[in-house]
């Protein structure tokens, strides 16, 4: 299942980078109206009230991508909400990415 990490973007591997950032553009489709299938994604719901933290993320991952020098051709809107998390979300979050990165073959 591919979500919005509540990790700072620079903590991301290649890998859950570029995936968060497709999802992120598909969250922000549905909340836009423009994907009626991902409506009711959890993850859709959960910015259902929050989507200039979308548009900050992305600006991040946008950053981020550059740095690193991937591709990037679909610009968003800025915006001054910085994402939000708590602790605990961070800590379960660290744990499920550690998990991953740790179990792929190189
Ligand atoms: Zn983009």
């Amino acid at each position: 299942m591919v979500r919005i990490w509540a990790v700072p973007v620079s903590e991301l591997d290649r890998q859950h980078l570029l995936g968060e950032h497709a999802e992120l553009h598909c969250i922000i489709g549905a909340l836009l109206g423009k994907y009626k299938a991902y409506r009711k994604h959890p993850e859709t719901l959960r910015f259902e009230d929050r989507i200039a933290q979308l548009y900050y993320r992305h600006a991040d991952q946008a950053a981020e991508m550059q740095k690193r020098g991937y591709h990037h051709n679909s610009p968003l809107s800025n915006s001054n909400q910085p994402y939000s998390y708590s602790k605990e979300e961070y800590c379960r979050d660290r744990q499920e990415l550690a998990k991953r990165q740790r179990s792929r073959p190189l």
